[in-house]
C-alpha cells in the first residue's frame, strides 16, 4: 500500500506531543515572544477562550503513567491517581513552564489538589473554578458571568493584556471552530470507524492540550484530508460506545487493547473538554454572558454535572441510539466518585432499553491488558452472537 507521508507526520506529531511531560512545547511556545504565560487546567472543561483572549496558552493536564515517587505521601490511598501523578510532575519540575493552574470543580479530589498547589506555590496562579451546578436561569446566569469576569480580569492581570470584546469573540470563533472540527471527525468515525481510529483521534485530542487552538485547528483540517485518501479495510467488530472516562485518561495501550479485541468505538468521553459545550458559542454580542449562557444551555450530560429533572443515563441511551452503539462499556477511573457513583443508575437506564454493557476499571498506569482483551473481546463476540435477539 502506498504511503501517506501527510497521515504517517500527523500521527509522529501527536505522538511526541502525547509524550511531552516536561512540557518543552510549551516552553517554546514561550521562548518566542518575551512575557507569554501559560495556564495549566485539570479536567475536564474550563472556557478556554477567556486565556486565549489575553494572549495565554490554556495548557490541559491528564496526569501521566510515571512512577510516582513523591506523589503518594500526599494522598490516601483509596483515591484515583490522577492527582498522585499531578502533584509528581510538579514536584519534579514537570510543570515548571506554566505560571498558575485552574481547577474545575469536577469533585472533591480535585478541589483539594487547589489547595496543595496553591500551599505548594503560592507564586503562581491557583484557581478553583466553580462551575455552576444550579441551571436556574438568571441565578446561574448571574453567577457564572461574574465567575468568568473575574477569570477574565485575573487573566488580565498576569498577562498584562486587556482582553477586548472584540478579542473573546475572536477567541469564541476559533473554540467554536475547534469543536466543530472534533465533533466532524467524531461524525466520521461512527460512520466508518475503520478509516477513524479511536487511538489516532484520541491522540489528536490530546495534541490539544498542549497546541495554540490555531495551529490544533489547522492539525485536524490536515488530518480530515489525510485520512480521506486512506484505504483502510472494514471488520466485523461490535459497535460500542465507552463511558466513564472524562477524567483520568486509560493508558494508550488500553485504548489500542479495546480496538483490537474486535470492538469499534464508536462514542467516548475521553478528553471531554474538547467538545463539553454541545453547541456553539454565539460569536456576536456580549462574549462573557454568551460563554457562560452556552455553558448553562448546553453542556454536555456527564456525571459531575447535576441533572434536576430527566433520569440519569437517558442521555447515554440517546447516545447509543444516535451513534449505532451495539454495546456500552462502562470504564472508569479506579475510585472516581463521579463516574462510578452514577454507574448502577446508567447501567439500569440501558439494560432496560435492552442494550448490552460490561464494565471494568483502570488507572492511569495500568500495565496488563491481557485480561481487559479477553473481557471486551468475549463482550464483542457476545454482540455479533446474541446482540440482536
Ligand atoms: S478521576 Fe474522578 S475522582 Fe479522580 S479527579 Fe477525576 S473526576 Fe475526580
Amino acid at each position: 500500500m502506498k504511503k501517506n507521508k501527510a497521515l504517517e507526520k500527523i500521527q509522529q506529531r501527536c505522538q511526541a506531543l502525547y509524550e511531552d511531560l516536561n512540557l518543552a512545547t510549551v516552553r517554546a511556545w514561550k521562548a518566542e515572544a518575551p512575557g507569554r504565560k501559560a495556564i495549566g487546567f485539570m479536567p475536564v472543561y474550563i472556557p478556554r477562550e477567556i486565556l486565549h483572549a489575553a494572549g495565554i496558552l490554556p495548557v490541559g493536564l491528564m496526569g501521566a503513567d510515571i512512577e510516582i515517587i513523591r506523589g503518594d505521601a500526599y494522598f490516601q490511598s483509596y483515591i484515583c491517581h490522577i492527582p498522585r501523578s499531578t502533584i509528581e510532575m510538579a514536584v519534579n519540575g514537570s510543570l515548571d513552564a506554566l505560571d498558575g493552574v485552574i481547577f474545575p470543580s469536577i469533585c472533591d479530589v480535585i478541589r483539594n489538589l487547589s489547595g496543595m498547589w496553591k500551599m505548594m506555590f503560592p507564586d503562581k496562579y491557583s484557581k478553583y473554578l466553580d462551575l455552576p451546578q444550579n441551571f436556574t436561569p438568571g441565578l446561574a446566569g448571574e453567577y457564572y458571568i461574574a465567575e468568568l469576569r473575574t477569570l477574565a480580569a485575573d487573566m488580565e492581570r498576569l498577562s498584562g493584556h486587556r482582553i477586548t470584546d472584540d478579542a473573546l469573540r475572536e477567541s469564541i470563533r476559533l473554540y467554536n471552530r475547534n469543536r466543530e472540527l472534533v465533533l466532524e471527525l467524531y461524525d466520521l468515525r461512527a460512520e466508518k470507524p475503520w478509516q477513524v481510529r479511536t487511538v489516532e483521534l484520541y491522540l489528536l485530542l490530546r495534541a490539544g492540550n498542549l497546541l495554540p487552538v490555531e495551529e490544533h485547528n489547522a492539525m485536524l483540517e490536515a488530518y480530515r484530508e489525510a485520512i480521506e485518501g486512506e484505504e483502510r479495510q472494514a471488520l466485523d467488530n461490535s459497535r460500542i460506545v465507552l463511558t466513564g472516562a472524562f477524567c483520568e485518561q486509560p493508558p494508550l495501550g488500553l485504548i489500542h487493547t479495546i480496538e483490537r479485541s474486535g470492538c469499534y468505538i464508536v462514542d467516548d468521553d475521553f478528553v471531554l473538554g474538547s467538545r463539553f459545550l454541545t453547541a456553539p458559542i454565539p460569536e456576536e454580542g456580549d462574549p462573557v454572558a454568551n460563554i457562560a449562557q452556552t455553558f448553562l444551555d448546553h453542556a454536555m450530560e456527564t456525571p459531575f454535572v447535576y441533572i434536576a429533572e430527566k433520569e440519569k443515563g437517558e442521555a447515554l441511551v440517546r447516545q447509543c441510539r444516535r451513534r449505532r452503539g451495539e454495546g456500552v462499556i462502562f470504564s472508569a477511573a479506579s475510585f472516581c466518585d463521579p463516574a462510578l457513583l452514577d454507574q448502577p443508575m446508567v447501567s439500569a437506564a440501558v439494560e432496560r432499553e435492552g442494550i448490552p454493557y460490561t464494565e471494568f476499571k483502570y488507572a492511569e498506569n495500568t500495565g496488563q491488558f491481557q485480561v481487559i482483551k479477553e473481557q471486551t473481546g468475549t463482550f464483542s463476540d457476545s454482540i455479533k452472537l446474541w446482540g440482536n435477539e
